[in-house]
């Protein structure tokens, strides 16, 4: 880019380091004619894939609703809010890692109970019961008994 002071166009980088948590890179960059510096923050663009709904409409990807549904499985958990920012992190990572451009929303699901497995046995079985409404009773109490093997 061209630099805020002159717009000459040559500039170099003098520093770049990752900011808010690795998602961001920020350089500071000196203008080669004037020699002022200033900072440059480049951030990556991230494309959502679209979500194919079970009645096969589709709607935009919408973070509001995944933190919803991840915050109402934690309630009163023991997890830390940074632990659910990385968790939200990853599952947007996996989903843009897919590389199509529609994803169903099943997968969507599925990504998170695998990630709410991992993070609190009980938020799992909270947001796998109301999910994916447990074919029957057994497999929920298959479920439940495979936690009580784990803990
Ligand atoms: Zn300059």
């Amino acid at each position: 880019m061209f630099c805020p002071f002159c717009s000459a166009q040559e500039t170099k980088v003098i520093d770049s380091r990752l900011v808010a948590g690795g998602e961001q890179i920020r350089r500071r960059r000196q203008c080669l004619e004037c020699t002022e510096r200033y900072t440059t923050f480049e951030i990556a663009e991230l494309v959502m894939p679209k979500v194919i709904k079970r009645d096969e409409t589709r709607e935009p990807f919408d973070e509001d609703k995944l933190v919803a549904g991840l915050t109402r499985a934690l309630e009163k958990r023991p997890v830390s809010t940074e632990s659910i920012h990385q968790t939200i992190a990853k599952i947007k990572s996996s989903l843009r890692a897919v590389g199509e451009r529609e994803v169903k929303s099943e997968f969507i699901g599925e990504l998170i109970m695998s990630a709410l497995k991992e993070l609190d046995k009980v938020a799992y079985v909270r947001f796998a019961s109301v999910y994916r409404s447990f074919e029957d009773v057994k497999e929920f109490g298959e479920e439940i008994a495979k936690l009580s093997d784990d803990v």
